[in-house]
């Protein structure tokens, strides 16, 4: 297992000397983030562009940590646009996701969003009005949820298949006609996000190729010269085989081959990604509170629980954890050794799991469990107000 680096045992260990309860903490490494971020952003080929989707984390330092790196940002709601837009009034914003409001469409015209990422026909009409109503421009993607012949199943599939994400494909003809009616909304391309949790470079490769293949056709059969291919996020985090990522670079030397294919193109291609971006950077940490044995299992109650990181939760796996031991001579408190353990936290609900039956060299009461791959979808898609525990300290390393 990977050691938790040296800067967030640094974190921790000022974190526990502030804190007078057993510690339960986020913490994040801004340093590792920007270089990340850099090193992601660094291995496009020409003519590619990453967006951050703020939804994955939209914590303020995150976001000013990934702004000179990224092209701009992702928002998937109203609320998301307000917050990215009064912290970076000129960073480029594009904005998807269903069921926006009429009042969402309004502000994504006076925030100067770059494109709007339309859902469905009849969010198409509702801006086509708004925006005829207003006198005022807005250029706009055709979210498309493709068929897939062979759909490459992840985990978490946003299109391929039925879903509420897009429209179909046999829209489009409705779409192009509605767009021919006015002249205030254009259209720029087409945006795709069929695939979360992506874990094989090969098969988001392939994805990718039908996405191009798709929208040359659809240029040659609707007459139509686009600029813009938003090809979505969904690069996964092996959180079960951490030693296993998805290889991005090698990823992107494909993309270079398969753009070859298309230098007369006049598209940009659009990756935005959250999760593989910032899940590395961030820790959550737990004391251990008890360690107690039930029938032949043993548990480790940790400070906080999943109203703090939902992510064990929501995606039902074993969370990978380090262990920071502590110096606890006390012979009295309870402590495991060479044996499975489930590591829960302190909410009245089975369903408050961290990692089941995991085999652990030696924990004891007052040892730090630190789960890595914690900076996305954590702490925020947690249902914080469960119980009423108090938050979790907060440290973001500069
Ligand atoms: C959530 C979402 C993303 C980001 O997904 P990741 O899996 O975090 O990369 C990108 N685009 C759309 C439309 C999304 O809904």
């Amino acid at each position: 297992m990977p050691e938790v680096p040296v800067s967030v045992q640094r974190a921790i260990n000022e974190l526990k000397v502030q804190n007078s309860d057993p510690l339960c903490a986020y913490v994040y490494d801004l340093p590792e983030l920007r270089n990340r971020a850099q090193n992601i952003v660094g291995c496009l080929p020409p003519g590619c562009e990453m967006f951050y989707a703020a939804k994955a984390n939209p914590a303020l330092p995150v976001l000013s940590a990934l702004a000179s790196f990224v092209h701009g940002f992702e928002v998937a709601s109203g609320g998301e646009l307000d917050w990215v837009r009064r912290h970076f009034p000129d960073t480029s914003v594009i904005f998807g996701g269903p069921g926006k409001l009429a009042s969402d469409l309004e502000k994504a015209i006076d925030q100067n969003v770059e494109l709007i990422h339309v859902e469905s026909l009849l969010e198409l009409q509702r801006l086509c009005d708004i925006a005829g109503r207003r006198q005022a421009n807005q250029d706009i993607l055709l979210r498309i949820n493709l068929e897939l012949a062979d759909t490459p199943s992840t985990r978490l599939t946003m299109g391929g298949v039925p879903t509420p994400f897009g429209m179909e494909e046999a829209c489009i003809p409705d779409a192009l006609a509605l767009l021919a009616r006015q002249g205030r909304v254009r259209l720029r391309g087409f945006h795709f996000h069929l695939m979360s949790h992506q874990l094989d470079e090969k098969r988001h490769l392939t994805l990718i190729k039908h996405y191009l293949e798709t929208v040359r056709t659809w240029e040659a059969q609707y007459g139509l010269s686009l600029t813009e291919i938003n090809v979505g996020g969904g690069i996964g985090i092996n959180y079960t085989q951490p030693d296993q990522q998805f290889d991005w670079s090698g990823f992107c030397t494909g993309l270079d081959e398969l753009l070859q294919a298309y230098v007369d193109r006049a598209w940009r291609i659009r990756f935005e990604c959250g999760r593989f971006i910032t899940a590395p950077c961030g820790y959550y940490v737990g004391e251990v509170l008890d360690v107690k044995r039930c029938g032949e299992e043993w548990f480790a109650v940790c400070r906080g629980g999943t109203h703090h990181f939902r992510t064990p939760a929501a995606q039902a796996h074993n969370h990978p954890f380090d262990i920071l031991p502590t110096n606890n001579t006390d012979a009295a408190t309870p402590c495991v050794t060479d044996h499975s353990v489930t590591l829960v936290g302190q909410l009245c609900t089975p369903k408050d799991v961290f990692a089941r039956q995991v085999h652990i060299a030696s924990l004891g009461v007052g040892d730090l469990v630190v789960f890595r791959y914690a900076g996305a979808y954590a702490w925020n898609i947690s249902h914080q107000a469960f119980l009423m525990h108090p938050h979790p300290e907060e440290y973001f390393i500069e």
